[in-house]
C-alpha cells in the first residue's frame, strides 16, 4: 500500500496520484485527507505556503463529490483570477479519471455570461473569486444554495485583500448545513474572526509555526539612504546575476516607475500592478515564467496570484505597511522546500519596522551592506569566468576554428583570458568605477557624514528642501508647487513656502512625506535632464506651517548659502554614478533582453 492509499483515497484519485507523479503526502496532506474523507466536519488548516495545501483539500473534495449528480456541491473561494485558474487546472487533473466531474472557474476580467453557461451546463465545483462570485450571485446566474462543502483557500490573503465583506455576502447564500474547510499559510486576527463567524467547532490542523514564514527563506536588509533605494536595487541585481526575482513596491505609480527605471538601464525587469490590462498582465507573466523577466517589479495586490517556483529573491523596495503583509512577501521565494532570499531595502527611520517583522515571523533578519562598485566588478567577472568554464561547447565552432586561430595568432593563453573576461568586465568598471558607498553607517561615523552628505532624512516636524530647477526652467511657485504635488502625488496643502530662484528653488513638506519626495526624485529626469531635490542643509528656511507667514528675509540668505555648496556636491555625486559609463547602467547600449516596448 502507498502512502497515499493509505489516507482512504479512491483508485480513480489514487491513479491521478501517480501521472502528477506525487510519491509521498505532505504533511498537511498526510493529516487532513483522512480527516476530510472520514465524516462531516469544518476544518482549519494552516500551513505554509507551497506545502501542497490544494491537494489537501482537493482530493477529499472531489471524492466526496456526487459525480452523478449536476448540482453545485462545493465552492471554492480563492483570492485572485491567476489563483482560481490555477486551482481549476489542478482540480481537472484531480479528477482526470472522475470524467463526469465538472470544474468551473469564476473569476474577473473575462466574459460573465460565458461563465455563466458553464456553470449551467452543470458544474459539480466552481472556483471562484470573491468579487466575480458576488457579482454572479446578484445576477442569479449561479446557485449555491445547495452546496455540501465550502473551501476558503488562502484565506489570509483573501482577508488581506479586502473581500471579508463579499465572503460575508458569499456565505450567507449557502446552506446552514455544510462543511466549511478554511486553508491559510498564516492567521492573522481577521482569519480567526472567519473561523469563529462561520465555522461550527472547526479540527485545526497546524504545520509548522502559526505565524511564521517559511523557514528557507533568509531575511536580509539593507539601510540606505531614502534616495538610493534605486541604485541599491541596481547594485543588488548586479550582485546576483541569476536573479529571478519579484521587487515590491507600495504603489502602482512606484512599481511602474521602477520597472521602467530597470528597463531603460538594460535589465530583464516588468511590471505587474492593477493598472494594466488583463492583456498586458498575462504577457508579463507569461514572460516571467519563462524567465524571460528577471525582475518582476509588483505591488501586493497583483502579485497574490503568482505561484512561480524558483523565485530566488524577494526584494522589499519599499516596506509593506502591514507586517502580515512582509509575509506574504517572502513567502514568494523558498517554495518546495527550496532556498530564497528575502531582501529589505530600508532607510535607519524605518529600522524599529525590522524589529516588528522579526518578532512576527520569529526569525531573525540579517543586516547586510550594499556591495561597492569594486565587489560588484568583482562577482561579475567571477560569474563570467564560470560561465565560460561552464558553457557547452557547440560543436559547429570547429569549422571556424582554423580562421579564428589566425585571428587569435601570437597572442598567449594568459593574454587571451584578460582578454575575453574585459569584454564583459570593462563595462561594469567603467560604470561602478569611483561610485560611492551607499550603506548608511552607524551612529558616530554618521554623524560626520550628515554634515558631509547633507543629512539623512529628518523624520518629523517640517522639511526645508533645495530643488535644482527654478525661473530659468520657466517654474514660478505655483506651477513649481503644482509639479512637485503631482509628480509625488501629494495633497493640495503638502508643499508650502516654495521659493523659486533662478536656476533652483526651496519648498517645504512636513517630515512625514519626506521619504517619499527623496525617492521620487531620486535619479527622476524632465525632459532628459535630473531634476534633483534634497534636504536643505540649513532648515532656517523652513518652520512649521504655523510659522508660514513669517517674515522671509533672514531665512532666504541662509537658504542659498547652505545650498549652493551642496548643490555643486549633488550634481558631482551625480556624475560619479552615471558619466563614467556614458549611460544609466552597465548595461548601457547592451540590452540584456527583451525590448521594453513587449511589456508597456
Ligand atoms: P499551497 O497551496 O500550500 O501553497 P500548492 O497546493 O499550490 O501549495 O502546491 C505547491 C506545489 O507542490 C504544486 O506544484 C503541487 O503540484 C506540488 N505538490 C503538492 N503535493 C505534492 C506531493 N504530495 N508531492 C509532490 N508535489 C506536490
Ligand atoms: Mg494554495
Amino acid at each position: 500500500m502507498t502512502k497515499f492509499e493509505a489516507l482512504g483515497l479512491q483508485k480513480s484519485l489514487l491513479d491521478a496520484v501517480t501521472d502528477l507523479g506525487f510519491e509521498s503526502p505532505s504533511e498537511v496532506q498526510e493529516k487532513t485527507i483522512p480527516i476530510l474523507l472520514e465524516g462531516e466536519t469544518d476544518l482549519v488548516a494552516l500551513a505554509q505556503t507551497g506545502t501542497g495545501k490544494t491537494a489537501a483539500f482537493g482530493f477529499p473534495l472531489i471524492q466526496k463529490i456526487d459525480s452523478n449528480n449536476r448540482t453545485t456541491q462545493g465552492l471554492i473561494l480563492s483570492p485572485t483570477r491567476e489563483l482560481c485558474l490555477q486551482l481549476t487546472n489542478e482540480l481537472k487533473l484531480y479528477a482526470k479519471y472522475e470524467k463526469s466531474i465538472n470544474v468551473v472557474a469564476i473569476y474577473g476580467g473575462a466574459s460573465i455570461t460565458d461563465q455563466a453557461r458553464q456553470v449551467k451546463k452543470g458544474a459539480q465545483i466552481v472556483v471562484a473569486t470573491p468579487g466575480r462570485m458576488k457579482d454572479m450571485i446578484n445576477r442569479g446566474l449561479v446557485n449555491i444554495g445547495k452546496i455540501d462543502y465550502c473551501i476558503l483557500d488562502e484565506a489570509d490573503e483573501m482577508l488581506n485583500m479586502g473581500f471579508f465583506e463579499d465572503i460575508k455576502d458569499i456565505l450567507s447564500n449557502t446552506p446552514k448545513e455544510k462543511s466549511t474547510w478554511l486553508f491559510s499559510a498564516t492567521m492573522p486576527k481577521e482569519v480567526s474572526v472567519i473561523a469563529k463567524k462561520f465555522m461550527h467547532s472547526p479540527q485545526e490542523i497546524t504545520i509548522g509555526d502559526k505565524n511564521s514564514g517559511a523557514t528557507t527563506v533568509r531575511h536580509e536588509y539593507y539601510v540606505v539612504g531614502g534616495r538610493d533605494r534605486y541604485p541599491a536595487l541596481k547594485r543588488l541585481a548586479d550582485t546576483n546575476p541569476d536573479i529571478f526575482s519579484v521587487i515590491f513596491c507600495r504603489t502602482k505609480r512606484d512599481t511602474q516607475k521602477v520597472a521602467e527605471k530597470l528597463i531603460e538601464d538594460g535589465y530583464n525587469a516588468g511590471a505587474l500592478h492593477g493598472d494594466l490590462s488583463q492583456n498586458q498582465r498575462d504577457l508579463v507573466m507569461n514572460s516571467f515564467r519563462k524567465k524571460q523577466i528577471q525582475m518582476l517589479v509588483a505591488t501586493d495586490v497583483a502579485a497574490r496570484g503568482i505561484d512561480v517556483e524558483d523565485i530566488t529573491h524577494v526584494i522589499n523596495y519599499q516596506l509593506p505597511d502591514e507586517i502580515e503583509t512582509y509575509t506574504h512577501r517572502s513567502g514568494r521565494t523558498g517554495r518546495a522546500g527550496k532556498s530564497g532570499i528575502s531582501m529589505v531595502i530600508v532607510t535607519r527611520s524605518e529600522l524599529r519596522k525590522i524589529k516588528a517583522i522579526e518578532n512576527k515571523i520569529k526569525q531573525k533578519f540579517i543586516t547586510k551592506t550594499i556591495p561597492t562598485g569594486m565587489e560588484i566588478c568583482e562577482i561579475q567577472l567571477y560569474h563570467l569566468a564560470n560561465k565560460i568554464k561552464d558553457t557547452e561547447i557547440n560543436e559547429e565552432v570547429e569549422n571556424f576554428l582554423p580562421a579564428i586561430n589566425d585571428v587569435f595568432q601570437g597572442i598567449d593563453r594568459e593574454e587571451l583570458i584578460k582578454k575575453i573576461v574585459s569584454v564583459e568586465f570593462t563595462r561594469f568598471y567603467n560604470y561602478y568605477n569611483k561610485t560611492r558607498d551607499l550603506n548608511i553607517q552607524d551612529s558616530g561615523e554618521r554623524r560626520e557624514r550628515r554634515g558631509e552628505r547633507g543629512g539623512d532624512v529628518p523624520t518629523s516636524g517640517s522639511v526645508r528642501y533645495f530643488i535644482n530647477v527654478g525661473e530659468k526652467d520657466g517654474y514660478d511657485w505655483m506651477s513649481l508647487k503644482d509639479f512637485i504635488r503631482d509628480t509625488v502625488d501629494l495633497g493640495k496643502d503638502d508643499v508650502f513656502k516654495v521659493d523659486v530662484k533662478d536656476s533652483f528653488s526651496f519648498f517645504n513638506t512636513d517630515a512625514e512625506v519626506t521619504e517619499r519626495i527623496l525617492s521620487t526624485f531620486t535619479e527622476f529626469k524632465v525632459d532628459g535632464r535630473f531634476v534633483n531635490v534634497e534636504v536643505s542643509k540649513n532648515p532656517g528656511g523652513g518652520g512649521g506651517r504655523g510659522r508660514r507667514d513669517r517674515k522671509k528675509g533672514s531665512f532666504e540668505r541662509s537658504d542659498e548659502r547652505g545650498s549652493s555648496s551642496r548643490r555643486d556636491r549633488g550634481s558631482s555625486r551625480k556624475r560619479n554614478e552615471k558619466k563614467s559609463s556614458g549611460g544609466n547602467s552597465p548595461y548601457s547600449g547592451k540590452r540584456r533582453g527583451k525590448r521594453k516596448s513587449d511589456f508597456f
